[in-house]
């Protein structure tokens, strides 16, 4: 077919050449691979490993009937829902009408990038869909530099340099804490100097907050606190309540942003309308929260929390340098000390590397190059969710309720993981 010369075949210019995003692609891969009788170990889309909370599912089944259109920018009772699990949180005080609705935090990003005419500046490395989202709109993305031995994470200094030089052009800052893909988090004192050079510059601040609430320690603490006027918080059901296919996320905006989400609402009612009405329903029991979702939330930062100290205590065994986390599910290992080794084997760039170790030994893992960095940076990032998050759970409230989990839990509950690194340290002694 020759697709160059064939006018049915005019593809947006934004759009040709890119493919559809690395977490989707490594997944279907993944489970092709699996269907073919490959034993894969998925440590590439970052997905929740437990499942959506009883009394949420419950919540979904009584509205199953629920059949109308919804407003655009949500159902009220659940804004109000989420405006007061805001307030309750961060000690806030927004109202429902801050609050919007949309299919996934993933698609108000889009909408939001659409709706307002900036650059878009995100600290290297950054999860893989915002870069991709500004180049289908056509917006320019400014990588702001990080360090390794800084967690990989943005110092108001550089921000401030990147601002400088034009200091009132229309910017989107977006901060995701704890991070996708490191795990890491900021201080309230880095996050003060940020939003002080935010509010310096007028930035829109797009605080990505999506693992807030799977901090290990559950205390997550919002950059609207310190920049209020000027951040927007994005969150939704996806990763702390196990429920991402149910495609559920939402924006705080701040009263004095009021134009920018009623520009989003425009793009919303002309694209998708408003999001699915069951699932808005059922949305309100978690937003609400209880004793029995606390618990949940308990539980599932225990065994998170465990499994990544696990996992990053075996890689820096195996001298592969990660930065330790502290919320969230995914590690960013180092593979360069092994540099010379993968060159022998004509392993030079991430995805190469990423690529020889899903064939050699079926882990899957995504190349530092989906999030931002040049091909030769040997590093990856790996989703530690191939669990059993029922089980784990379980486990974790029984047996484990009265001690410490350790070693014996992850071997138990997590024997997938602990395949893994047996695999990764076997493949890397014999570089
Ligand atoms: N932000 C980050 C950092 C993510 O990892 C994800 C992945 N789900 C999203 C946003 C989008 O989440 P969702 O669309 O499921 O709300
Ligand atoms: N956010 C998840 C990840 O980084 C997957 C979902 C998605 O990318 O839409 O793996």
């Amino acid at each position: 077919m020759d697709i160059q010369n064939d006018h049915r075949f005019a593809i947006n210019l934004n759009v040709r050449g890119i493919q559809p995003s690395a977490t989707l692609r490594i997944n279907e891969l993944s489970n092709q691979l699996r269907s073919e009788g490959r034993d894969i170990i998925k440590l590439g889309l970052g997905q929740s490993p437990f499942p959506v909370p009883d009394r949420v599912v419950a919540a979904l089944r009584d509205h199953a009937h629920e059949k109308d259109y919804l407003p655009v920018k949500g159902l009220r009772s659940l804004r109000e829902s989420i405006a007061g699990y805001i307030n309750r949180s961060e000690r806030m005080r927004c109202t429902w009408e801050d609050v919007l609705i949309g299919p996934g935090s993933k698609e108000l990003l889009f909408i939001l990038q659409l709706a307002y005419y900036g650059d878009l500046l995100i600290p290297r490395p950054s999860w893989v869909s915002y870069a991709p989202q500004a180049r289908i709109i056509g917006r320019s993305v400014h990588w702001l530099p990080t360090h390794a031995e800084n967690n990989w994470q943005l110092t108001a200094e550089e921000l401030d340099i990147i601002c400088r030089d034009d200091p009132s052009r229309p910017r989107i800052l977006i901060l995701n804490y704890p991070s996708n893909p490191t795990g890491c988090t900021y201080t309230d004192d880095q996050l003060l100097a940020i939003a002080n050079v935010a509010r310096k510059y007028r930035l829109i601040l797009l605080s990505d907050e999506i693992y807030g609430e799977v901090h290990f320690e559950g205390r997550h603490k919002s950059i609207a606190r310190y920049y209020p006027e000027g951040t927007i918080i994005s969150t939704g059901l996806s990763k702390w309540a196990g429920a991402g296919g149910w495609r559920l996320g939402t924006f705080i905006f701040p009263a004095e942003l009021r134009p920018l989400q009623d520009a989003m609402a425009i793009i919303a009612s002309e694209t998708y309308t408003a999001t699915s009405a069951p699932i808005q329903h059922a949305a309100i029991a978690a937003f609400d929260g209880g004793a029995d979702l606390d618990d949940y939330l308990v539980q599932s930062r225990r065994v998170l929390k465990v499994v990544g100290e696990y996992l990053h205590r075996r890689l820096i065994d195996m001298k592969v340098p990660t930065q330790k986390p502290e919320g969230a599910f995914y590690l960013f290992p180092d593979f360069s000390a092994y540099r010379d080794g993968l060159a022998k084997r004509d392993i030079k760039t991430s995805p190469a590397l990423c690529q020889v170790l899903l064939e050699d030994t079926g882990i899957a893992i995504l190349p530092a190059s989906d999030f931002g960095f040049v091909p030769d940076q040997l590093s990856a990032r790996l989703a530690f969710v191939d669990f059993d998050g029922t089980a784990a759970l379980a486990l974790a409230g029984g047996d484990y309720a009265e001690k410490p989990l350790d070693d014996g839990f992850i071997n138990a509950a997590c024997p997938r993981l602990k395949l893994a690194m047996d695999k990764l340290e076997a493949w890397l002694g014999e570089l």
